[in-house]
């Protein structure tokens, strides 16, 4: 059954590590993450942006594809479903559907509007008991066509947001989407300190995991990060995984054009990525 990412992360946030949520883009890439969460005992949140929710039909399919993997595939790990970057419109279509948790990102709205939205998804998410993410600062690099500028949230405005009774809260500490470039100034641990200061117990987000050192990484989660997006990096493996099976001509060899033998080494890519996240994160055996 799916759960709020809500006592996964007070939990994370005590316990000084992070949950992964880890983007979703098909049935390996589902199937690939829930059995690794379960291998290691870890909690796990399945990310799903607008753009893969549309991919994969709707988020009623996707609903009910994790719904039935969880029961056939004897999931008892915690597991959340969750919108990333959601819009408002976007919100309210997946708690409809089924998730059980959202993040509305209004970081492109002026802070009063992302305020007065964020606080009415407040209420509506506190009344079905869904946990909900919510953003202040833009995260630079692109992700669906939603760019942003490398923003450094203002703590005042993530206090405000925080106050509001989010589950969650997302801010720019000089983060990015994607692949990092290779002048990256790095993450701005002076602000996130200063956030964790003023927000106290609420658990925060870092998006763009991929390719953030580990000590950065490490030092993030001791000031108060309790929830880590990635997404870019299982991609990067699931594709280099079945470049090289087909490079190898693997394909042309007996039935090696079927599917289900053409996708087992991205499939076990991903596999192998989200464990190394997990072990990264602290979440093993925090189930
Ligand atoms: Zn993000």
């Amino acid at each position: 059954m799916l759960v709020s990412a809500k006592e996964m992360l007070t939990k994370a946030k005590a316990g000084k590590y992070a949950v992964g949520q880890f983007n979703i883009n098909n049935l390996e890439w589902t199937k690939a993450i829930l059995l690794t969460a379960q291998e290691l005992n870890s909690p796990v949140i399945l990310g799903v942006s607008e753009g893969a929710g549309k991919y994969m039909c709707g988020y009623k399919t996707v609903v009910g594809m994790v719904n039935g993997m969880i029961d056939e595939l004897g999931i008892t790990v915690p597991v959340a479903l969750h919108l990333d970057h959601g819009s408002y419109e976007g919100a309210k279509a997946c708690i409809e559907a089924g998730f059980s948790s959202v993040m509305f990102d209004g970081s492109h709205y002026p802070i009063e509007e992302n305020i007065a939205k964020t606080k009415e998804l407040v209420e509506y998410c506190d009344k079905l008991g869904l946990s909900l993410e919510a953003e202040v600062g833009a995260i630079g690099g692109e992700e669906d066509g939603v760019v942003g500028n490398g923003e450094v949230a203002d703590p005042n405005e993530c206090k405000m947001i925080a106050d509001l009774g989010v589950t969650m809260l997302a801010a720019g500490i000089g983060n990015i989407h994607g692949k990092y470039p290779e002048n990256w100034a790095g993450l701005s641990f002076d602000t996130l300190a200063e956030i964790q200061k003023l927000t106290g117990t609420m658990p925060l987000v870092l998006h763009g995991g991929t390719g953030i050192p580990a000590e950065m990484i490490q030092k993030a989660i001791s000031l108060g990060v309790s929830k880590i997006n990635v997404n870019t990096e299982c991609q990067l493996a699931f594709a280099a995984a079945t470049r090289e099976y087909v490079e190898a001509g693997k394909d042309q060899q007996g039935k090696g054009f079927d599917p289900r033998k053409l996708l087992a080494p991205g499939f076990e890519a991903i596999k192998a990525t989200v464990k190394e996240k997990m072990e990264l994160f602290g979440s093993i055996n925090k189930a």
